[in-house]
């Protein structure tokens, strides 16, 4: 669960970039995030990660408060919570197998589950003939997949996706909302930016509207309606 609780965020004197959110993520969701350049959307999210702090309110991940975790309390939280951003952030020279292997190992796998559970997430995600391909050898749709085979990996109890049709043409975009869909079916709990209504109506679930700092609609069954 994921409870925002009057947050509001001053990144300096002007007008804030959150102002008083208020709003609760169940366990298995797939909460869909909307709102203009602007909006507040990337604050709201980098609060989640604990990226950044609120100036008033806190921000809970179960029963933890994020914005006073220190040290290994961080790097915990972060271990549960998968990520996948616009740019991909993959490591540009090692092959699909290596940049999951990576992620894995990073979290204290054994050899032998990396082994195993690779080949089996790059097949989760389509990817199984890409295996040992490099990004640059792959396109955009199949970049943004293996970076959402990453975030799965380790078996986040959420993943948190940051416009990650943002680059993507619309078929690519299809398939990653498909992907995230499968994911959440399988009882990850998914947060989502889009600014793309196809995405969100093709969704059919919750959607939050972000406006100045402020949510002004929250709909269970959401469509786009900026
Ligand atoms: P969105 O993701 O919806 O585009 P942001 O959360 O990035 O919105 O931005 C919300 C507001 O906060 C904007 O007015 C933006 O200029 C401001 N802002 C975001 N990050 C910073 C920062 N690091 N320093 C100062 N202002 C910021």
């Amino acid at each position: 669960m994921i409870y925002f609780n009057k947050v509001s965020k001053y990144y300096n004197d002007s007008y804030p970039a959150l102002a008083g959110v208020d709003f609760v993520v169940s366990p298995g969701e797939f909460v869909t995030i909307v709102g203009h350049s602007g909006a507040g959307k990337s604050t709201l999210i980098k609060m989640i990660l604990a990226d950044e702090k609120p100036s008033e309110g806190s921000v809970f991940f179960e029963s933890l408060d994020i914005g006073r975790l220190r040290g290994r309390d961080l790097i915990n939280l972060r271990r549960r919570i998968g990520t996948v951003f616009q740019d991909f952030r993959l490591l540009p020279n090692k092959t699909a197998y290596e940049n999951i292997a990576f992620a894995m190992e990073a979290a204290g796998k054994t050899d032998e589950e990396i082994e195993s559970d690779v080949p089996h997430v790059l097949d989760l995600v389509d990817l199984g003939h890409k295996i040992f391909s490099f990004p640059h050898e792959m396109s955009g749709g199949e970049r943004q997949r293996l970076a959402i085979a990453r975030a799965i990996i380790n078996q986040p109890e959420m993943i948190i996706a940051d416009e990650p049709t943002g680059n993507l043409d619309p078929i690519n975009t299809y398939e990653v909302v498909q992907i995230l869909k499968k994911i959440n079916d399988l009882g990850t709990t998914v947060i989502l930016t889009t600014h793309n209504k196809g995405v969100v109506d093709s969704i059919g679930k919750r959607v939050i509207t972000m406006e100045k700092g402020k949510i002004v609609r929250d709909d269970k069954a959401g469509s786009y309606v900026l």
